[in-house]
């Protein structure tokens, strides 16, 4: 009897633990398809929130050679071979309330590494002006409205329904806080940037003042690159955000290993970060060193302009 019962013990105990195992296999596997899934992105805003999480997506690929613990620099690359990966563009989006030495540790970067200021905020000027000095390019982060709802791009942004009039006097007012500012790209604007008539305002601004436009790609809807292009406008795609989802050095590899899905592409990668804190500089920092040692090139946007 008491046998009986331990063996029936005993094998009910490792069919819960096969279940288990099957129950975490079946979890990792629907992680890693999640991860690469190219699903419409939203805005990028949110600075803890995973907003951007479509943006994972370029995560895929790392491989499972990757130890953690282990530096940027030891895991191992599927490529190899920079020659075929195009040049890497980098935008900080955000600059406008960031300040003091983290502003400035921002400013020591790279100058082919462009800063996308927001205007009307506190430190817009000054750091339109520490950018330009230190050789950055400008943009102007163009505030956009979101379709989450509850979410604010700013004080004055472009809504949906903005007047082309309005549109325009804004789009003036904001280069005039930032006249150095050679392109522009949206901040959120998951919604506005799919309005044709809206975006219609927005590029023949540009086009008017020989501007360039970069879509930073909030929603997965392709008008207004498509837009911009059809009007002979020179344009940009982000590609990649590169502190989504956190600034770890296992995200940092596999954004390295994901530069190799771009291999043979003529135009230029194009990959947006934020300012908000120091651990989104280190990990820019690492991200630069490690891809300027693998031999990858770092553009600014006017660079790029001429493979836009
Ligand atoms: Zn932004």
């Amino acid at each position: 009897m008491a046998k009986n019962q331990i063996i029936v013990a005993l094998i009910l105990g490792l069919s819960f633990i096969m279940l288990l195992g099957i129950f975490s296999c079946k979890h990792k596997d629907a992680r890693i398809k999640d991860r690469g899934s190219e699903a419409a992105g939203e805005d990028e805003y949110l600075p803890e929130a995973n907003s951007e999480a479509a943006d994972s997506s370029k995560a895929a690929g790392i491989k499972a050679e990757v130890k953690p613990g282990s530096t940027i620099a030891n895991y191992k690359y599927t490529w190899t071979d920079s020659k075929d990966i195009p040049p890497v563009v980098i935008i900080i989006d955000d600059f406008g309330q960031t300040g003091g030495q983290l502003l400035t540790d921002f400013a020591a970067l790279p100058r082919e590494v462009s800063f996308a200021i927001l205007p009307d905020l506190p430190k817009t000027t000054e750091s339109g002006k520490l950018a330009t000095a230190n050789g950055h390019d400008v943009l102007i982060h163009l505030p956009m409205q979101a379709l989450a709802s509850g979410t604010s791009p700013g004080k004055r942004f472009i809504g949906t329904d903005t007047p082309a009039a309005d549109i325009v006097a804004m789009l003036s007012d904001f280069h005039a806080q930032l006249p150095m500012a050679i392109a522009t790209n949206n901040h959120m604007g998951s919604a506005a940037t799919q309005n044709e008539t809206v975006m219609n305002a927005v590029l023949d601004y540009l086009a008017a003042n020989h501007m360039f436009f970069i879509d930073s790609a909030t929603s997965g809807n392709r008008l207004a690159y498509n837009l911009a292009k059809s009007k002979g406008l020179r344009s940009l795609r982000r590609d990649m955000f590169l502190d989504v989802p956190d600034n770890t050095d296992a995200t940092i590899a596999a954004k390295i290993q994901g530069l190799g899905k771009f291999a043979g592409r003529r135009e230029p990668i194009v990959i947006i970060t934020h300012c908000h804190n120091r651990d989104k500089l280190t990990a820019l920092q690492k991200f630069i060193a490690q891809i300027q040692a693998m031999g990858v090139k770092l553009i600014s946007v006017s660079q790029a302009q001429s493979m836009a």
